[in-house]
């Protein structure tokens, strides 16, 4: 892995690889609920902020943005506004980390998708200030965690950046993810869904190591565990709850799946084939076009399932199927008869830093063999139970 600032947790945890210690990473508190954001001003004060900077896009501004600012005013916080232009890269964070400087800002805010979040805890680490973040979509795992993925000017995946704390605040107001389309929530789910069986493979191999270079926690393997079973449950009645711009029990339960469950997991679970594969189809532009991060874990999943168990892979595409998202190459806009799509995938994953965390050997030719196998089911599961919600879903626009 390429890393651009000087801060690495693989000497400090896992400086003896004979003896390599169990490590949990978690943001210092995590707060969720419907109208959260009119609060921030009270939360701020756990910081003793009296200048915040805050990262958001010119539309974030007009909406969710001027909400949350309103409240840093009414508690005397002073904020300084960095309009995020959309791409978590060095020459971005240069020029926010530039302009907050000047500004003296005490902490940073960074409210906005999946990029804001990323590019937020790489400004904050280099302005040496707090980070609070505040999801507008549950889309992704990114807010809790102590990481980041860095992108060149045109979007193109060119590295990650680790970070000594994880964000001091995440703040995640279902009320506004409960008005962001529904595409967003299921991807969240399709990310959130390898939780699991990635710490899984991760907890059961004895060689295997975290996103940080240590052996897993119980603890974040229960989370996972729990992250999976409550997708499973209440994922289709919140993808509901979305449609229909409402936040309901189920709601509020899969955005803690999507965002708090999936970060603590997969960050202090480890990782496995499944995101290597994501991460792969990246290089496909058709894909990376088109699709959504949690989209392209889904069919991730489904992969690394058909290596370990059919029936689970079963279950999971049927899950999959019902809430929308991808299960056969298909719905990635793409064909088994793509052999250099292909061929570029299974390639791009062998160099997926975590692919030995399998407990299996794996090839270009038998990462290349379980894509078609998880395509072919996923056709079959399609054939079986119908493809409506995908439809729905990828006819309106996100
Ligand atoms: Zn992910």
């Amino acid at each position: 892995m390429k890393t651009t600032n000087d801060y690495l947790p693989h000497p400090i945890f896992a400086a003896d690889e004979n003896r390599v210690p169990r490590v949990l990473l978690a943001p210092q508190r995590y707060i969720q609920g419907n109208g959260v954001l009119d609060h921030m001003g009270n939360y701020l004060s756990l910081l003793n902020a009296r200048r915040a900077g805050i990262l958001v896009s010119t539309r974030g501004q007009q909406a969710d943005g001027a909400r949350m600012i309103g409240s840093l005013e009414s508690a005397g916080i002073d904020p300084v506004i960095s309009t995020f232009n959309g791409e978590c890269s060095l020459d971005e964070i240069n020029l926010h980390v530039g302009y907050l400087e000047s500004k003296s800002v005490d902490c940073l805010i960074a409210i906005g998708g999946g990029k804001c979040v990323d590019a937020g805890k790489c400004i904050a680490y280099r302005l040496g200030v707090p980070v609070v973040i505040v999801p507008t979509l549950a889309s992704n795992d990114a807010p809790c965690s102590a990481l980041s993925v860095l992108y060149t000017p045109e979007g193109v995946s060119s590295g990650v950046e680790f970070f000594p704390d994880n964000p001091t605040l995440v703040v995640v107001d279902t009320g506004v993810i409960a008005n962001a389309s529904e595409r967003y929530l299921v991807a969240g789910m399709g990310d959130a869904m390898a939780t699991w069986y990635e710490a899984r493979v991760c907890l059961q191999n004895p060689n295997a190591i975290t996103t940080i270079g240590t052996r897993p926690t119980l603890a974040a393997a229960a989370i996972g565990e729990m992250c999976a079973k409550t997708l499973f449950s209440e994922g289709q009645s919140a993808a509901e709850a979305v449609a229909a711009n409402q936040v309901t029990d189920s709601l509020e339960n899969v955005v803690e799946a999507n965002t708090l469950l999936s970060g603590l997991g997969f960050e202090s679970g480890g990782l496995a084939v499944a995101h290597g594969i994501a991460q792969s189809y990246t290089a496909v532009p058709i894909v990376h076009d088109n699709y959504l991060h949690g989209e392209m874990v889904a069919m991730g999943t489904l992969t690394q399932l058909v290596m370990e168990s059919k029936d689970e892979a079963r279950r999971v595409a049927e899950f999959f199927a019902e809430v929308g998202l991808p299960i056969h190459l298909g719905q990635l806009s793409l064909s088994a008869d793509d052999k250099s799509a292909l061929d570029i995938v299974s390639a791009a994953t062998m160099e997926f830093p975590f692919i030995g965390n399998m407990p299996l050997a794996l090839t270009p030719e038998s990462i290349l063999a379980s894509i078609i196998e998880a395509h072919e089911l996923g056709l079959a599961v399609a054939d079986a139970v119908g493809d409506t919600a995908y439809r729905r879903l990828h006819c309106a626009s996100t």
